[in-house]
């Protein structure tokens, strides 16, 4: 028999999204009658606005003649996405990206659980606790986490966001290779101000350790004073990577397309200390393991930036902040002690009397059939917290707090 990878072996249970699907059908086995509402998965219910379905029709219809059908892409993504890319997401606020620093992809969570073959295997990882669980989860499985001791991974550091740093991480005494900062934060919704990311920019130039910056929830974020890229802070060229999606920017979840910034200026070094620069390994790595988004989703993304599209997207986003807001009030004037919600589609709420975040999931489900996340499922500081997402319909949503506000 062939032996398996021990470092998946040695993952803890399930994934936690199954697991409340679990719970989720063994409620609705006895309530049938109880109509559930989910403020729990963080996907999105809104359909692809109008300019994006346009787009993926005209691509469609381009697959169906022989002059303009297209197979393989080119690696990285075509030139129209990457310099759309370059021009909405990084010149208009006044970044310098170029399009070889792009590499479109099928989804940030391939990207950011892909990104880590890049780096030597006992290179030290740093994570915020709580967070997305799978930067934590793809170093495991690549034996850079260490053992799993029922809680945490005895080599992974963690950095706890509590009340008392506002749910910010910040960093280390000990050294870190590889810090994965989330920003806006899922789940607690926390975003970094430009200070407190200069901080880190400045922490990594110091020490040498590279930030992998996660920037999936962009979009949201509506406070003028938070950055939208760690590249609008100085110096961030040399110690940073960006990974961005339209997944929820475009509602491209089941669209799949998403992009990873390298810049040129981002070097590793070999065994001798020579450096190397990252975006060449990575275009190495694209090139060996991945054959690229399909031609209709990279036009789909293209309209996303189209002057139809981006006001389209403004205003669906704008209804899953309306969402948010409605969320964050809510539990505000039930009595909880809330954060989010503001720059971001999640509400990170504490639970009453410091209740396990499991149980007070089951009590939630079971008083109301409304389903949240339960903060122990994205680290030992999430828990007696919960996450509530805004991407529900609006209807939907305050149907869910006004059975909330029974409980
Ligand atoms: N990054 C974060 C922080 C996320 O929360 C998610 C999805 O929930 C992703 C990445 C995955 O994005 P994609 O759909 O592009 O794989």
């Amino acid at each position: 028999m062939v032996r398996a990878n021990d470092s998946l072996l040695g993952l803890p249970g399930g994934y936690l999204f199954a697991e409340v699907a679990r719970r989720v059908r063994r409620y609705t086995s006895s309530h049938a009658a109880r109509k559930v509402i989910s403020l729990g998965i963080g996907d999105v219910t809104h359909p692809l606005v109008p300019a994006v379905v346009a787009a993926m029709h005209k691509a469609a219809e381009d697959m169906s003649r022989a002059d303009t059908f297209h197979g393989y892409g080119p690696a990285g993504g075509y030139a129209f996405l990457r310099e759309a890319i370059c021009s909405h997401d990084y010149a208009a606020r006044g970044m310098d990206i170029a399009p070889d620093e792009i590499f479109v992809s099928a989804g940030a969570k391939e990207d950011v659980s892909q990104f880590q073959s890049l780096f030597d295997r006992n290179c030290t990882v740093a994570v915020a606790d709580p967070v997305y669980p799978v930067y934590v989860e793809a170093n495991a499985m690549a034996g850079r986490a260490g053992l799993w001791n029922g809680s945490q991974w005895d080599r992974i550091v963690y950095l706890p966001c509590t009340a008392a740093n506002g749910f910010m991480p910040e960093p280390p005494s000990v050294h870190v290779d590889l810090i994965y900062l989330c920003c806006p934060n899922n789940p607690t919704g926390t975003a970094m101000s430009r200070d407190a990311l200069k901080e880190w920019v400045d922490y990594a130039h110091r020490t040498g350790a590279i930030i992998l910056y996660d920037s999936a929830y962009e979009a949201f974020i509506s406070d003028p004073a938070i950055p939208h890229s760690i590249f609008e802070i100085d110096g961030a060229r040399e110690v940073a990577a960006e990974f961005r999606s339209f997944s929820k920017t475009a509602g491209f979840t089941g669209v799949r397309c998403a992009y990873t910034v390298v810049p040129r200026e981002l070097s590793v070094t070999d065994e001798n200390g020579n450096p190397f620069p990252l975006n060449q390994l990575w275009k190495r790595h694209q090139d060996a393991c991945f054959n690229g988004c399909s031609y209709p989703a990279q036009r789909a993304a293209e309209a996303a930036y189209s002057a139809s599209g981006s006001l389209q997207l403004r205003g669906v986003i704008n209804g899953y902040l309306a969402n948010a807001a409605m969320i964050l009030d809510a539990f505000r004037s039930m009595g909880y002690t809330a954060v989010g919600g503001v720059n971001a589609p999640y509400v990170w709420v504490e639970t009453p009397n410091k209740m396990p975040s499991w149980d007070f999931f089951d009590l939630m489900l079971d008083k109301t059939g409304v389903v949240c996340t339960p903060g122990a499922g994205f680290g030992l500081c999430g828990e007696g917290f919960i996450r509530l997402t805004a991407f529900g319909t609006h209807d939907e949503t305050k149907e869910a707090l006004a059975r909330l506000a029974e409980l």
